[in-house]
């Protein structure tokens, strides 16, 4: 493991800090940077892509597409260099435009025509087009291959019907990728075939959900006979587990980043804290708590070395990736809870003009949900057994057996 920057890394780090000192302002530990990230305020979307338009004229977004579709052409690690700065920074962030720029259009670069790419490319990049990840059903989620939305070949078109659920950014998507069965005779992961949907055709509902953080991050997705040109189609027919397996993993490698609340900001809460027994940070019990949640910080940031030597050598990394999103997800709902109990009775309020802007009690809300997208912890300690310590796999019944005769309820129908 080397922790420096290459040369190069070196100076791409001080371009791109000199860049941000241009266009923003550090930002300051008990800034509340969480709980404005998370606002699902309509302007928030404004003032996101007016920051997403400067990214992209100077060159730092869509940092690793090709250079054909209005990417910079560069390396993995030259954009994490890129986020470790901007994370620093007090930049409008918004959760908009992850999914277009950091697994929707790299799927479609492995598996679409060139005409459908640029038609999104530039708009993406910019942030004039949004797009979410139309997986998970009630019946496929962990599981998604388990899933039943249809999708039956009708001329030049697909005729799609069925349900999606949790689809993140639905209600303000212009595009999505759809995975849908077009075979049930086939085994449960052969008979998937992928699409670009556009959110707009007629026959597509979405129903945003209400989260206990008071925000609806995501929605129900509803499709009574969509049609989708066979030209929109991502792959071969009955391909879609492969297409979807490129967006997954991309989707997981990006969740590895560390989400505030961060050491550093929990660290301030405790030691701007009196409690009814004396200044946070004497108390043995808080400080062990802090100790561990040190521990674990400095464990994600030297994987992450880990991760950007390997990167730098030419490297893929592979499932380990996995032990990073399990660590970061436990260790900001702890972060979260510490913080919370730091505040005392206030710790249950969540008002922009609590300390630090309701950052912790926020996290607190949402931080159960990163425990389950992009992987349940439970599903990515299956992963880290099987495809990284080698174990035996999980008990698979289903395996080989036609999608259409496997059982699904007590009747077995
Ligand atoms: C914040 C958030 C955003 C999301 N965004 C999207 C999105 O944009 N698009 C999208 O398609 N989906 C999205 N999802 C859905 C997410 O991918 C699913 O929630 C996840 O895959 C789990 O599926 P499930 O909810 O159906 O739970 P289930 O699969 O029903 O799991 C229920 C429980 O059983 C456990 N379990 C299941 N199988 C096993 C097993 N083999 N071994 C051990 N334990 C197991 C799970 O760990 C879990 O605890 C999002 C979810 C969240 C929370």
């Amino acid at each position: 493991m080397d922790f420096r920057d290459t040369p190069e890394g070196a100076e791409y780090r001080k371009k791109a800090r000199a860049f941000l000192e241009q266009h923003a302002q550090l930002e300051p530990p008990d800034s509340g940077r969480g709980y404005r990230d998370g606002n699902d305020d309509p302007a928030a979307l404004e003032r996101a892509r007016e920051w997403q338009r400067i990214k992209a004229d100077a060159g730092y977004a869509g940092i690793t597409w090709p250079r054909e579709y209005a990417g910079q052409g560069g390396t993995t690690l030259e954009q994490i260099i890129y986020e470790q700065e901007e994370a620093q920074f007090d930049i409008p962030r918004g959760n908009f435009f992850y999914i277009g720029l950091g697994w929707a259009m790299p799927t479609l670069f492995q598996w679409s025509n060139k005409e459908e790419i640029l038609k999104h490319a530039g708009k993406v990049l910019r942030g004039d087009e949004i797009w979410c990840q139309l997986f998970s059903e009630p019946a496929g989620g962990s599981d998604l291959a388990a899933l039943r939305t249809k999708a039956v070949r009708d001329g030049d078109d697909w005729i799609i019907n069925g349900q999606k659920i949790w689809t993140s950014g639905g209600q303000y998507s212009d595009f999505g990728i759809l995975v849908a069965r077009n075979d049930t005779t086939q085994a449960k992961h052969k008979g998937l075939t992928c699409f670009i949907l556009d959110m707009k055709s007629p026959g597509v509902e979405v129903r945003p959900i209400r989260q206990m953080s008071g925000d609806s991050h995501f929605n129900e997705v509803f499709f009574d006979n969509v049609r989708i040109p066979d030209s929109r189609r991502l792959g071969e027919v009955g391909d879609g587990w492969k297409v979807a397996m490129t967006t997954l993993m991309n989707e997981r490698y990006n969740l590895v980043e560390l989400v505030p609340p961060d050491f550093e900001q929990i660290f301030h809460l405790a030691q701007n804290t009196v409690l009814e027994s004396g200044p946070a940070l004497d108390d043995p019990a808080i400080r062990e708590k802090l100790a561990d949640l040190y521990c674990r910080a400095q464990g994600m940031t030297y994987t992450n070395f880990r991760t950007m030597s390997a990167l730098s050598q030419g490297k893929t990394p592979g499932p380990e990736v996995s032990i990073g999103k399990l660590v970061n997800s436990g260790r900001l709902q702890e972060s979260a809870d510490l913080g919370s109990d730091l505040f005392e009775q206030s710790g249950m309020l969540m008002e922009e003009d609590m300390p630090m802007r309701a950052l912790f009690q926020r996290a607190y809300l949402y931080s159960p949900g990163w425990r389950l997208g992009g992987g349940t912890d439970e599903i990515l300690r299956n992963t880290i057994a099987e495809r990284v310590l080698g174990l035996p796999q999980d008990v698979r019944l289903d395996k080989g057996v036609a999608f259409k005769d496997i059982p699904t309820g007590p009747t077995g129908n």
